[in-house]
């Protein structure tokens, strides 16, 4: 073997893939952990897809798009679980006893969350029940909310130019205190933090007394990829006093952010989502 790949193995490897997308691959008295990705339903995987048409029972969060919950067979059972930035929802414990009481009675049980459900997303608690009570379960991937903030402002978070690293974070953490000064090049990383509102004033000072200096350009975009995107320009410094700013957004912050087309302090762009084409031509909807 010289590591090459065949035609053989890629035709293996297509046909593989054709048995996936049969919804009998979907087994029952399963979980399936599903990234929702941004909010058009044509963001999703087709995994997700075919993930979603097979459900029988759906617990979603607040996020979750209708178009995607649209793709859930009317016969399924859709829950909201979510739990809005300071309104009440499902705790924890209420979405964990969820999925196993539906699991244990042999229905197709889909988590459905924003974006990738591994990111920021309680996925680890919900893993470790899922592992207790000893319940197949299957994570498929979705497009997460800053990789879609990227595209949306036409970023490139790893432009080799001005960026050697990426760093995830949130502003609101549960355990942890203030943000901390991480161990790396701060002039050539690039940070795409989650939940950066409503308190963007104290989002901007934290960041800056991690070490980012005040100059350095930011983007913020709400609504990344759905209907109301939105995407600002302006220096870190100028986050501390802007306002407006709709939920849900992804704050980018770096050089990356910095390019002559959006040299101005403030540029605000905005732009309905657009469908390529005909949704219903594509068979990953039908
Ligand atoms: N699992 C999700 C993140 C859940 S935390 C993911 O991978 O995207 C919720 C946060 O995600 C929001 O507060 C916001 O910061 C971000 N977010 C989710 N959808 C978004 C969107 N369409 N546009 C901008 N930010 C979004």
């Amino acid at each position: 073997m010289d590591g090459r790949r065949t035609r053989g193995d890629a035709e293996e490897r297509l046909s593989s893939f054709r048995s996936r997308l049969d919804c009998e691959s979907i087994m029952q008295g399963k979980v399936y952990i599903v990234g929702a990705g941004p909010g058009p339903a044509d963001l999703l995987t087709v995994r997700a897809v075919s993930v979603v048409r097979a459900a029988q029972v759906v617990l979603h969060d607040d996020l979750v798009s209708a178009e995607v919950l649209g793709l859930c067979p009317a016969s399924a059972q859709v829950i909201n679980v979510g739990k809005r930035y300071g309104k009440r929802g499902s705790s924890q414990q209420e979405i964990n006893a969820l999925m196993v009481r539906h699991a244990r009675l042999g229905r197709v049980v889909v988590r459905l969350k924003s974006g990738d459900p591994a990111v920021f997303g309680r996925l680890g608690e919900e893993l470790d029940v899922l592992r207790q009570a000893e319940i197949a379960f299957e994570i498929v991937p979705g497009v997460t909310a800053a990789i879609a903030a990227a595209a949306a402002a036409s970023v490139t978070l790893t432009d080799r130019r001005a960026a050697s690293a990426v760093v995830v974070l949130t502003a609101h953490s549960s355990s942890e205190g203030p943000l901390r000064r991480p161990m790396l090049d701060l002039e050539r990383a690039t940070f795409a933090v989650y939940m950066p509102g409503p308190d963007y004033r104290k989002t901007a000072r934290e960041l800056m007394a991690m070490g980012i200096a005040a100059s350095t350009p930011c983007s913020v975009v709400s609504n990344a990829c759905r209907d109301g995107e939105e995407v600002r320009f302006m220096a870190l410094a100028d986050l501390e006093s802007a306002s407006g700013i709709a939920a849900p957004a992804v704050l980018i912050v770096g050089q990356v952010t910095n390019s002559e087309k959006f040299s101005e302090s403030t540029l605000l762009l905005e732009r309905g989502n657009e469908p390529v084409g005909n949704r219903t031509e594509n068979p990953a909807y039908q």
